[in-house]
């Protein structure tokens, strides 16, 4: 069935060749239904005339209708200006025009009654409406519109052909001509729109347009936030239905003699709920035959690296190989390092592979990979280059990273006959609603308990005149054997700033600390290597007591002895990375330290980071406080992400539509994955009829 809606845009009344070319360049609208789509972004309220004595400053944009008492031109060439004054017998109003006084002349008369609209402000203790919108006044005009005067967003070329965003409203009154009920059908559940009371869908669009009263106005954009969020929802969580039910993974069938001799003797701790909960999902997901495809969430210092190890160990005990990723090779190294130790009472082989593995041992590595011989391979993504082939991948683990794409899944995909098992862990926590919306067909573990005995890390915040205090504080803590960070911003547009900064940092610290009584490791991003690793190896075995560094240190890097984490300009790091930095120390038993330097001048949003970061340490929370700071748009790995481009949906203000959302989603997938029953018939065909325009590629 085509429906009026699709029709092109040049068919619409007063519209045009012309002026539908303007419409699709400027504004992407090629059909009425885009023009439908375009939403007015704000409301001039004309349903009323209001007593001038009334205006407030707080009036914002008010229609007053009045007799013109005086016009006076005051001020001299650039500061001229036209200054008329009205009155409606409660009050006086002043109405000023810089520009285009001329015009403004011809239109308004001493002793004329006008309706006049504009936004009220007040000057010396007098409202005033600079450039009003006037008419002549007539009585049927004084009871005003039936609606709410929509304003929509227009461009410079679109204002130069005669329309603007009041203009583009009069089109969207044309369209409204020609619809009817019929052309915007149904497209959820009847029982739903019941128990939600929403306005039905034309209903929706028409209050959202032209609304009669603000609240009908509300609750028509509550709808479309619902169904935006709603069929995001139930897209997801059908592509995730139809993955478990058809997807074939690699088979772990037991729990083998390597976990269960490592469980019960290896093991150098308790796990947590929170651990073994995981392992259990773990478990489950990887014995049905299926393909997991699992995000873990963990905060910092949690544990997630037993759970890989544990998960690798399954592998392994099933005849599979696994595959442990890193995303730098510092933490490759020691994870290699620190899983070989915990490994070496079995009878397993874990290798090594990075882009700085040698050419010889490369060779042999590579070669035992496809032969079997190495159980588990350690490394950066290099590992999913094109060279590395499995004889039999399980399981592949990506550490601290929480997008991982799905292109390079599929690369691993083709390195084994049959998809092996993928959970990806987290660097840090993600908002609820997040991981709602851009990993929703995945399923995802929550790890939101740290291992017993931690101290709380004691987080303050220091100016630069506190600096020699902070130094000293530093020497207190070397005295009793520990370890301290120094980390110094990197700032992305400029490498070669940062690095003079590094430098100068570097100096300054070894200014207070001289050899031979301190020693200094010094790491960042332009080091070889080979150089990078003997820094950081010498700080790991305590060589060096201080570790002076930019955020190539950032995730993962576990040293226990390390108490003190000192952020150097920490006004310019995000919550997620200072959180992360932070998990850096109090990872042993000793009281740990986090000391956030700034400038002395911040501005209001660095002010609320550093007052989250010494007020909380719970990753969680303050993964929503960075989604309410910066918005969806700017969290990491989120930036390319479609399914965050809600038009009208927040999923920061809007979160309590998206739970609600969500549920009913959940709730309809799972009952009726296909869509098929008759409740379900209005979705159905409202995603047939968007075919194409959605990725929504099962439903047929
Ligand atoms: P993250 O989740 O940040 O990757 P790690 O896996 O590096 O955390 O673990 C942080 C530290 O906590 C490590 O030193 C690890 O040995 C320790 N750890 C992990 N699980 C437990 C546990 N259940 N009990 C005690 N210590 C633990
Ligand atoms: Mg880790």
């Amino acid at each position: 069935m085509t429906s009026i809606l699709s029709s092109p845009i040049e068919y619409l009344k007063g519209v045009g060749p012309q002026r539908a070319d303007l419409l699709k360049k400027e504004l992407q609208v090629f059909t009425f239904k885009d023009l439908l789509d375009c939403f007015p972004f704000r409301h001039v309220d004309k349903t009323q005339v209001r007593p001038i004595r009334e205006l407030s400053p707080q009036s914002d944009y008010a229609q007053v209708s009045g007799t013109v008492i005086s016009i006076e031109e005051q001020g001299e060439k650039r500061g001229k200006r036209l200054v008329a004054v009205v009155t409606d017998g409660t009050g006086m109003l002043e109405l000023t025009w810089f520009q285009g006084i001329p015009w403004a002349l011809k239109r308004i008369q001493r002793g004329g009654r006008y309706l006049v609209f504009g936004k009220v402000g007040f000057f010396m203790g007098r409202p005033q409406i600079v450039h009003p919108e006037l008419e002549e006044f007539s009585e049927e005009k004084v009871n005003g519109k039936p609606f709410l005067e929509p304003v929509y967003p227009s461009t410079e070329k679109l204002k130069a052909r005669g329309l603007n965003g009041r203009q583009i409203g009069k089109l969207v009154w044309q369209l409204f001509e020609a619809l009817g009920p019929r052309d915007l059908p149904e497209n959820l559940p009847a029982e739903l729109v019941e128990r939600f009371r929403f306005l039905s869908r034309y209903e929706t669009y028409r209050q959202v347009h032209f609304p009669a009263r603000p609240e009908l106005q509300t609750k028509a954009v509550d709808r479309l936030k619902f169904e935006e969020f709603f069929f995001a929802q139930l897209r997801l969580n059908i592509l995730k239905i139809q993955r478990h039910k058809e997807s074939h993974g690699p088979l772990f069938a037991k729990v083998g003699d390597l976990f269960n001799t490592f469980y019960k003797d290896c093991l150098p701790f308790e796990l947590t709920n929170a651990q073994k909960r995981v392992l259990r999902e773990i478990r489950q997901d990887t014995g049905l035959g299926k393909q997991m495809n699992r995000l873990l969430q963990g905060d910092v210092g949690s544990g997630k690296t037993i759970v890989a190890v544990l998960a690798l160990l399954l592998a392994v005990d099933n005849g599979f190989q696994g595959c442990l990723m890193a995303p730098t090779e510092i933490l490759a190294q020691q994870h290699f390092e620190g899983i070989s130790r915990l490994l070496e009472p079995l009878d397993v082989r874990v290798a090594l592979l990075t882009g700085s593995t040698r050419s010889k041992e490369r060779k042999e590595v590579l070669r035992n990979l496809q032969e079997g011989s190495v159980h588990i391979v350690i490394g950066t993504h290099a590992l999913i280059e094109d060279p590395v082939q499995f004889r039999a991948l399980g399981l592949a683990i990506v550490d601290e990273q929480h997008r991982f794409g799905v292109a390079q899944r599929a690369s691993l995909w083709k390195k084994s006959v049959v998809p092996p098992h993928i959970l990806v862990m987290t660097a840090t926590p993600i908002p609820r609603t997040l991981a709602m919306t851009a990993y929703g067909d995945l399923d995802y573990s929550i790890m939101d308990e740290l291992p017993p005995g931690r101290q709380p890390i004691v987080t303050v915040h220091r100016h630069e005149s506190g600096r020699p205090k902070v130094m000293d504080f530093i020497k207190s803590e070397i005295a009793k054997g520990r370890q301290a960070y120094i980390i110094f911003p990197l700032i992305e547009e400029s490498e070669k700033l940062a690095y003079e900064d590094l430098m100068k940092g570097y100096d300054n610290v070894k200014a207070y600390f001289p050899e031979p009584t301190y020693w200094i490791s010094m790491v960042h991003g332009r080091q070889a290597s080979d150089v990078k690793e003997t820094n950081m190896q010498r700080f790991v075995q305590g060589d060096t007591q201080i570790m002076v560094s930019t955020t190539v240190i950032e995730v993962g890097v576990n040293v226990p002895n390390a108490s003190v984490m000192v952020i150097e300009s920490s006004e310019k790091f995000g919550l997620s990375q200072l959180h992360q930095l932070r998990g850096r120390v109090g990872r042993g038993s000793e009281q740990s330290y986090c000391i956030l330097m700034t400038g002395s001048k911040l501005g209001q949003e660095a002010r609320e980071r550093i007052k989250v970061m010494t007020s909380t340490q719970n990753g969680f929370e303050i993964a929503e406080k960075d989604l309410e700071l910066r918005g969806p748009g700017d969290i990491e790995g989120t930036r390319q992400s479609g399914e965050l481009n809600f038009r009208l949906a927040s999923i920061v203000q809007d979160k309590q539509w998206l739970e609600l959302a969500k549920r009913e989603a959940v709730r309809i997938a799972e009952a009726d994955p296909e869509l098929l029953s008759d409740d379900h018939r209005p979705i159905r065909e409202f995603l047939l009829s968007q075919k194409g325009k959605t990725a929504w590629s099962k439903i047929s």
